[in-house]
């Protein structure tokens, strides 16, 4: 039933709060590890740091420097730790965000306008981004809202960019080159180092989208499994893109936009006083932006540190682990790629996978899919240690229904 009507007479807490209460019953339960992706969580302890850290700058505004000085600091002190954890020299700078897409604009709008100030791009010139065909939509979100051309280049059999085929699409209005670490579709790392020789030689602004693991990535490595390198380590990376809201188990919305040499910020900045109220002048796409999201930011990198966020990444990938030998067990089931961290897709040469889908989502898990290939997806965190071996055991007998017929496939249901 819905209930649109605005009350003419305002409601009580308790009344509101039980209704919040109930609107979630069908909601997916994340916090028991059904939901494949969307929340971030490793436990109770993080999880009330996180909580008391947004609430104690519930109210304030980062769009008010004066006002709020201590914003201004957690922000800085954010950024420099965002900065180090990168790899980035003393010139390294950016800019906290609202998100993966946010930072990803702001970087596809800053490579632009350093181009034109650059005089490699006139005014009136379609600037081009090309991008490996597992990129992100943001990228063409961006250059949808820009005029932009986005070029997709096909990846390799093992899902990776295929560098030489994007050193072909390369022309002159080209102003930003795209590689993952990791992609979302197939949580395989882009060969960046590969990407960064080829855009250093032809001198192209290269964008890493470390969106999801970038600030995981360093203590999956500090554990002893090889992650390929991808920060400002990288000679080539201009731009690096990292969630914080993400794998950095902090609050929504956080992510942040770095750049190896901070003075490109002066080409991301919006400036503006033409209005009565004289100089306006945001670094971002926002005006107004939560406080407690950046104090939240700060809190859980501090709160973590190195040593919390590597226990985390030992939870993550034991269960990694545990999903590719469940895997590896069921005739059907293969694993695509050679995911190195978080997000595992798997699909079948014999059987419809799609099929298999609805089969777990008849048990109540969530499932994501991706369409070309025909694959499940699921990004892990600590929460789905707790129902691995369920899945495991449901995908198994899911995947023998679809085998002996007992399941017809159905149309797929959209992701997100
Ligand atoms: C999630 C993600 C984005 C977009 O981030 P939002 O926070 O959802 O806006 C971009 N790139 C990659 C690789 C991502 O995983």
């Amino acid at each position: 039933m819905s209930n649109t009507h605005f009350p003419a007479k305002g409601l009580s807490w308790d009344v509101v709060e039980k209704a919040l209460a109930d609107y979630k019953v069908d909601d997916i339960d994340w916090a028991h590890g059904r939901a494949p992706m969307y929340v971030f969580y490793a436990d109770d302890a993080l999880y009330d740091v996180v909580k008391g850290a947004y609430n104690a700058y519930f109210s304030e505004n980062a769009l008010g420097a004066k006002a709020f000085p201590s914003l201004v600091r957690l922000e800085s002190e954010v950024l420099a730790m965002a900065c180090e954890i990168m790899n980035g020299g003393p010139e390294a700078g950016g800019s906290l965000t609202s998100g993966g897409s946010e930072s990803i604009v702001l970087a596809v709008k800053t490579a632009r306008d350093f181009a034109r100030a650059e005089g490699r791009l006139g005014r009136r010139d379609t600037g081009k981004l090309v991008l490996p065909s597992t990129a992100h939509p943001a990228y063409d979100k961006a250059a949808q809202m820009m005029d932009l051309d986005a070029v997709r280049v096909p990846v390799r059999e093992d899902y990776l960019a295929d560098v030489d085929a994007m050193a072909a699409a390369i022309d002159d209005r080209t102003i930003f080159v795209v590689g993952s670490a990791p992609g979302f579709s197939h949580g395989v790392y882009d060969p960046i180092a590969d990407l960064g020789a080829m855009t250093a030689e032809k001198n192209v602004w290269l964008h890493v989208d470390a969106c999801i693991g970038g600030y995981l990535a360093r203590h999956v490595r500090a554990l002893g499994y090889r992650v390929p390198d991808f920060d400002f380590s990288v000679p080539g990376v201009t731009s690096i893109s990292a969630d914080l809201h993400k794998m950095g188990f902090a609050a929504k919305p956080a992510s942040t936009i770095l750049y190896r040499d901070g003075r490109m910020m002066e080409h991301q900045r919006f400036r503006f006083s033409d209005w009565p109220r004289g100089v306006y002048d945001t670094p971002n796409i926002t005006g107004t932006r939560p406080g407690g999201a950046i104090a939240a930011a700060w809190a859980t990198l501090k709160y973590l540190g190195a040593d919390g966020y590597r226990e985390i990444a030992k939870q993550i990938m034991d269960i990694r682990q545990r999903l590719i030998d469940g895997i590896a067990t069921i005739p059907d089931l293969q694993v695509l790629g050679d995911p190195e961290i978080c997000i595992v897709a798997f699909g079948s040469d014999t059987i419809d996978i799609h099929a298999v889908a609805d089969r777990m989502g008849d048990k109540g898990w969530m499932i994501g899919r991706n369409a070309t290939p025909a694959a499940i997806h699921i990004m892990l965190t600590p929460v789905h240690g707790q129902i691995m071996d369920e899945y495991v055991s449901d995908l198994r007998e899911a995947a023998e229904a679809v085998r002996d017929g007992r399941v017809a496939s159905r149309p797929v249901e959209l992701n997100y």
